[in-house]
């Protein structure tokens, strides 16, 4: 059983990067369109049943996990000869929050940090997300690894992102649903990182399953997270002033 974890140390806190599926946003949602609405987008164009399709497509799936062409929707509508934007369009409307994801962003803003996102999504996926869920409006400044051409399982991308958002890796928080990219910004030197156990809002089968973060500090939901109080702020001198400055563009592909 996993062990209740402290909050991290707000008042020692600047900077806030995070995850957006799974972190932010529910898995639901992905698992949905890469288990259903591809298979049967697949399906459907290469005459197979649903069955057949997924026995041919998961392996291919399983092959590219961890790199950056496993979360660039453009590749798999190439590899796959399927418009996969239209498709994640098309169901655009499953898209949502987790809970408490929203209350954790306010209270995080509210307590004077600078709130990153950085997200292995592809623009297109983001710019889909974004439509929907108003995510960026939430955030300082949001990120996709398409732009670096890494993933940020590499370590690559933490120096790549390092050259421009500049932070304070021992005054940095960092949230994410997945080990491999929880490991690599440790090794990258982000000196709070939690993992976040359920990605998804799934309350049967495999997806419902908490995650392992093995070392890691690790939540349920981001909302544990939350701070609370006037601690959080921490020292008048770390607050950022009331007006924001304007978004960092999303990237272009
Ligand atoms: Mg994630």
């Amino acid at each position: 059983m996993p062990v209740a974890v402290e909050k991290p140390p707000w008042a020692l806190i600047d900077t806030v990067l995070l995850d957006l599926d799974g972190t932010l946003l529910d898995l639901a949602f992905d698992n949905y369109f890469w288990r259903e609405v591809i298979p049967a987008a697949y399906a459907t164009s290469n005459s197979l049943s649903l069955d057949a399709a997924r026995a041919r497509l998961l392996p291919r799936f399983r092959a590219c996990e961890g790199t950056l062409e496993w979360y660039s929707i453009e590749y798999w509508s190439r590899e796959l000869e399927l418009d996969a934007v239209t498709l994640k369009r098309a169901v655009a409307d499953r898209v949502g929050w987790l809970p408490g994801a929203q209350q954790f962003l306010r209270c995080v803003r509210a307590a004077g940090k600078r709130l990153v996102l950085l997200t292995n999504a592809h623009p297109k996926v983001l710019q889909i997300k974004d439509e929907r869920t108003a995510v960026t409006s939430f955030l300082d400044a949001a990120f996709s690894s398409h732009s670096f051409g890494v993933p940020k399982e590499n370590a690559t991308f933490w120096e790549a992102i390092r050259e421009i958002e500049p932070f304070d890796h021992d005054r940095t928080l960092f949230v994410d649903d997945s080990p491999p990219v929880l490991q690599a910004a440790r090794e990258a030197g982000i000196r709070w990182v939690y993992g976040v156990r359920l990605p998804s809002t799934a309350t049967t089968g495999w997806a419902s399953e908490p995650r392992d973060h093995g070392p890691f500090p690790a939540v349920d939901s981001i909302a544990e997270l939350t701070p609370e109080g006037p601690h959080a702020a921490g020292s008048p001198g770390s607050q950022r002033p009331e007006a924001l400055g304007p978004l960092r563009p999303l990237p272009r592909e």
